[in-house]
């Protein structure tokens, strides 16, 4: 298959790996040419703009930072410069309004498309164990399945366009509160004298079990390879979390959800990032806690 892969940083730039490595034609186009390069040496035709890449393939895959990038490539290059028929597959982590509006623009067009967002960070991303949450039309999704599964391990069609971002952010929103109230339950055992060690041996085992405190666990210790045994380095940076917790409280406030605990750890983790610490991983918010 030629696919067309735009936006190869962090998470496209091994992503892309995974597809060569499948045998994948992959044509590259990123602003970075540091990034192209890279690419390039690893086995992908170079594109010198976003028109060039999408130019004669099957498949189009975009990897952006944000819902204004994702608009600005499709309005302004992919729709229109890829080959009539192309499957478009949007796997950044964008809001639901501006992925239902693109994929909307593709109809239109006459393309077939779906919105893929990943959980699993870089590790999964080169590792090839992506979880994609995949919205578009049934048919779409059987297309998409086949390349999404050369980058992923488990891929869940979550419904209509969006609804992979709706996915992505609802479940993000739960990982966010979650290491606030593991976070709050470690630093009020150190009040007690309780040894962390001694609550992670009930609580990993017990109701308050969860993927914060199982695999991210904000204590050094008791989970060796959580970003806590490295001073915090992510992971999953505290920016991307401050991010993502504003996606869904955008949504709240569109959708009218009541979500009065995703607002205040929104609120909890911008705090942490405007003192300077949104290179550092989410779980590190347990410093702020123990401070405040
Ligand atoms: P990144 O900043 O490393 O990569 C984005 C790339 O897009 C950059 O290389 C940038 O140069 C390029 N780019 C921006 N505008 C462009 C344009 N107009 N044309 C071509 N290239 C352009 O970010 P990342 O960590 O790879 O994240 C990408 C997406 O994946 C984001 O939406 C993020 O929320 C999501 N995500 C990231 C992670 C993670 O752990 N890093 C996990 C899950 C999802």
């Amino acid at each position: 298959m030629k696919i067309g892969f735009i936006g190869i940083g962090n998470m496209g730039g091994p992503m892309a790996r995974n597809l060569i490595a499948a045998g994948h034609d992959v044509t590259v186009f990123d602003l970075s040419e540091d990034h192209v390069a890279s690419l390039v040496n690893a086995g992908a035709t170079g594109a010198g703009s976003a028109r060039t890449a999408v130019s004669g393939v099957d498949v189009v895959i975009t990897m952006l930072p944000a819902g204004p990038h994702v608009l600005n490539v499709y309005e302004g290059t992919i729709l229109g410069s890829a080959p009539a028929g192309a499957l478009l597959i949007d796997c950044s982590t964008i809001d639901v309004e501006t992925s239902r509006i693109v994929a909307k623009m593709a109809a239109d067009k006459g393309y077939p498309m779906v919105d893929a967002p990943v959980s699993g960070g870089v590790g999964g991303a080169e590792a090839g164990t992506l979880t994609f949450m995949v919205g578009g039309s049934d048919a779409d999704f059987a297309s998409a399945k086949p390349v999404l599964e050369k980058m992923g391990k488990t891929i869940v069609h979550c419904g209509g366009a969006g609804n992979g971002q709706a996915a992505k952010i609802c479940n993000n929103m739960m990982l966010g509160i979650q290491m606030i109230s593991v976070a709050e339950a470690f630093v009020l055992a150190e009040k007690l004298g309780l040894d962390h060690q001694k609550l992670y041996d009930v609580s990993s085992k017990a109701s308050g079990q969860c993927w914060s405190l199982t695999t991210y666990c904000p204590v050094p210790g008791p989970v060796p390879t959580s970003p806590a045994n490295r001073d915090y380095k992510p992971g999953f940076a505290a920016a991307m979390m401050v991010k993502d917790l504003r996606l869904s409280q955008g949504a709240s406030k569109s959708f009218q959800a009541q979500t009065e605990l995703g607002a205040r750890a929104l609120e909890m983790y911008e705090r942490f990032t405007d003192s300077g610490n949104e290179g550092m991983d989410f779980s590190a918010i347990i410093k702020m806690v123990r401070d405040s």
